[in-house]
């Protein structure tokens, strides 16, 4: 199954299901790259490596730099040990980079491409269900001790590759994190798509391939609709923020990795459908939604001492707010969004309490 995706800068196509590897084949056979330099990570490595490597043909010098698992991926030491090996191994501006795993090594080995001789090819196959949103649009980047993903660039890779087999040895916790941005995809753009979620979907560990191909295609569908028309958002891209502005101070307050980032989005969605009513008089069962999502496992907990003015200020502090009123996307019917600056007392009002 294959979707293109289109922007300004490239077209690119992603490929999703079962043994789409031979995609993967194809393309490296009708591109001349001049060599290949797979980055994963730890756990994806040990877990998969060597089933991504029957893939390429053997006319490739084919290189492998394993990176560490998780959020960890994403230093400034790690992205220069990246770009040491890629300069040992003599890479040079027609080889390509292939970013196997997660998120984090698809933002990682990403920006490593965008940045390396000023840019060379990537593309990327991803293992999580989150990375069917971060593999597609070319934010790539890394964190700075002061602040998540800011350092980065914009950089589209010339194929998505998206087996679902991969899938399969996830974590609870993974599948957890990645299911919310599906979610988040319905809301803000398919109510069809959410009541068929909430129908379906009554077990985190026993989704059928077939479905999650099917919302998984619709979660990048609507990523690279959003994607096409703003590239490097300036405007509507900033929808897929949905429950991202409580979602980032819940993760951060947390301590990166305790709360997981999808987790922390559910979070801050059902925070937003609140607001949402309140503001926009947003027709939605919230008590029914929430009573899924908790029966799917999520917890919608608030960390433990972290209270609306300790919110409030880091909310105000995001690389989204612009003024200093924190900015939320709002629902003002269900795949209908908008951005709008809150103040307090509104904020306040809603907070969960
Ligand atoms: P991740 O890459 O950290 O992976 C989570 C964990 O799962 C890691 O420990 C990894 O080793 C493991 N893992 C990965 N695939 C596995 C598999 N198939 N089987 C077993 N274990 C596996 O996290 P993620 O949730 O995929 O991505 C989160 C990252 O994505 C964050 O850094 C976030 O900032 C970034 N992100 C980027 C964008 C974007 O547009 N670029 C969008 C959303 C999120
Ligand atoms: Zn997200």
């Amino acid at each position: 199954m294959k979707i293109d995706i289109q922007t300004p800068s490239k077209s690119y196509p992603v490929y999703i299901g079962k043994n789409v590897l031979e995609s993967l084949t194809n393309h490296l056979q009708t591109n001349d790259y001049t060599k290949l330099l797979i980055i994963t990570d730890e756990t994806v490595g040990r877990l998969h490596l060597d089933e991504l490597k029957k893939a390429i043909p053997q006319s490739y010098d084919t290189y492998t730099y394993i990176v560490p698992s998780g959020e960890n991926a994403k230093q400034f030491s790690v992205y220069e040990s990246c770009l040491s090996y890629s300069l040992e191994q003599g890479l040079d501006r027609k080889s390509c980079i292939i970013a196997f795993g997660g998120g984090a090594v698809g933002d990682l080995a990403g920006f490593v491409a965008a940045t390396y001789m000023r840019g060379i090819p990537f593309i990327q196959v991803p293992t999580t269900i989150l990375a069917h949103d971060s593999a597609v649009g070319g934010k790539t980047g890394i964190n700075h001790p002061l602040g998540k993903n800011m350092i980065g660039s914009f950089h589209q890779p010339e194929a998505v590759i998206y087996q679902t087999e991969f899938l399969k040895t996830l974590p609870q916790s993974e599948i957890r994190s990645g299911f919310a941005e599906a979610v988040k995809h319905a809301f803000i753009a398919d109510e069809e798509l959410l009541k068929f979620l909430m129908s379906t979907i009554t077990d985190l560990r026993a989704i059928n391939n077939e479905d999650l191909v099917f919302f998984l295609k619709k979660g990048i569908q609507i990523k690279a609709d959003v994607v096409s028309k703003d590239e490097r958002e300036t405007g509507i891209r900033a929808f897929l923020n949905f429950g991202h502005t409580l979602g980032h101070v819940i993760e951060s307050s947390a301590g990166y990795g305790k709360v997981s980032h999808g987790e922390a989005v559910m979070t801050g969605m059902v925070y937003a459908l609140y607001l949402s009513k309140e503001i926009l008089d947003l027709e939605f069962n919230i008590s029914d939604f929430e009573l899924w999502i908790k029966s799917l496992g999520y917890s919608l907990e608030i960390p433990d001492g972290f209270d609306f003015d300790q919110a409030f200020t880091s909310m105000t502090r995001d690389k989204k707010s612009y003024s200093n009123k924190p900015r939320f996307v709002l629902l003002g019917k269900i795949g209908n969004p908008l951005v709008r600056e809150l103040d307090k007392d509104v904020l306040e009002k809603v907070y969960f309490t």
